[in-house]
């Protein structure tokens, strides 16, 4: 079981360096993000001592349970699903990345939290690139006003973006959907200034990685490869 994980973990590690290869990248640019939901601490524990660091929840309560139970320093956590505002006050102390923030009163909550705390939170804006779901992130032309907003906070550190793509089979399908958020991302740059700085792009799970890295994504957030089909 548990040689299993580490080499479905070595296999990705694999994937993502033959697929920047490909792309004439280095891997030291792209984060691998293992997205536990529902596995048992077990298997974070088995990765942080393969030297695996960022690791993703979906859920609020499952994070800040995650965060507990596992309790260790060195891990790096990443809140990434759909962000109720009233739930960010139960993860401030000790999340690292929100990569799903979608509206200005969540920056306002997020900074009012981490300052109360005096910890910097690094947040990427979630943005809707897939025309199917309306939740998923804020539209492109809402951007520029958060962006704007951002820049003068001082415990929300903007990092980037991110963007969920519609669910495919095949990843070519979703090639220009990730290249709709570098667009975005390039088009919104030129507002890099005081807390703003659009390094990342959160893009990429285990069926389109590669296509993911090929866009210029920074960030891969990586459930199944890793860690085994979810029931
Ligand atoms: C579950 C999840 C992932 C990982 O998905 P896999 O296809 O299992 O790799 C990535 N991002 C988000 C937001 C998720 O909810």
């Amino acid at each position: 079981m548990s040689t299993e994980l580490i080499d479905r973990y070595r296999q990705v590690k694999k994937r993502v360096q033959q697929a920047c290869e490909e792309a004439g990248r280095s891997s030291d640019d792209i984060t691998l993000v293992a997205v536990s939901k529902t596995k048992p601490d077990e298997d974070i524990l088995k990765l942080l001592s393969e030297g695996q660091l960022h690791f993703g929840e979906n859920r609020a309560k499952a994070l800040e349970d995650r965060m507990i139970s596992v309790n260790e320093v060195k891990a790096i956590w990443h809140f990434i699903g759909n962000l109720q505002t009233n739930k960010i006050k139960y993860m401030v102390d000790r999340v690292n990345w929100i990569q799903s923030i979608h509206k200005k009163k969540a920056l306002k909550e997020v900074e009012k939290r981490a300052s109360d705390i005096n910890r910097v939170i690094n947040v990427l804006i979630q943005v809707n690139i897939s025309k199917e779901d309306q939740k998923s992130g804020c539209e492109p032309d809402q951007l520029k006003g958060m962006l704007e907003y951002a820049q003068d906070l001082k415990f929300t550190k903007v990092q980037g973006l991110m963007g969920m793509a519609t669910f495919a089979d095949d990843p070519e399908s979703v090639r220009p959907e990730f290249k709709l958020l570098k667009q975005v991302r390039d088009e919104h740059i030129h507002l890099n200034d005081g807390s703003v700085d659009l390094k990342h792009l959160s893009m990429g799970m285990t069926n389109d990685l590669e296509v993911a890295i090929q866009e210029g994504s920074t960030m891969v957030r990586i459930g199944t490869a890793i860690f085994g089909e979810r029931n």
